[in-house]
């Protein structure tokens, strides 16, 4: 099956650098943990959820690359050692499947231009609905309790 759209994680090298550092992009130490929290802890590296007892991490990050005013930075669970990513882009996240999340949608300029939630189940559609706005470029997807970002979507080039 082909898809309209790309999931984008965080960048693996992106966080092996600041694994290496032991500090993110804003100063805060890499401080590593085991996880206390089944089904609450969403690794932003590779899409999944950790196990009891998995070594994650806290950090920094600002998902809007752009900068300007809608630019924020947030909180994020990362493995606290080596991960490979998220390998399945074309691929809506199963691992996230059963959450309900709030997709926020961007223009090129990076202005929010709309908003929806979904359920897991139809994210694929609405992730189609909310691309089929001309002036959308790309959505962030955010934990609807917490407001915390959880990954990127784009189009499918
Ligand atoms: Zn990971």
């Amino acid at each position: 099956m082909t898809t309209s759209f790309r999931i984008r994680a965080l960048d693996p090298a992106y966080l092996e650098a600041i694994r290496t550092k032991g500090s993110d992009d804003f100063g805060n130490a890499v401080t590593t943990v085991a996880n206390e929290d089944a089904g609450g802890t969403p690794l932003r590296c590779c899409l999944r959820e950790a196990g009891l007892g998995e070594k994650v991490a806290l950090i920094a990050h600002q998902p809007a690359q752009i900068g300007g005013p809608y630019m924020e930075l947030g909180p994020v669970w990362i493995h606290a050692d080596h991960c490979e990513g998220y390998r399945t882009p074309d691929a809506y996240p199963e691992g996230f499947r059963h959450r309900q999340l709030l997709f926020r949608a961007y223009d090129a300029q990076g202005r929010q231009v709309g908003n929806q939630i979904a359920e897991g189940a139809v994210a694929e559609a609405v992730i189609d609905e909310l691309f089929s706005m001309p002036e959308v470029a790309s959505l962030h997807a955010r934990n609807v309790l917490a407001g915390c970002y959880m990954f990127s979507v784009e189009r499918a080039s």
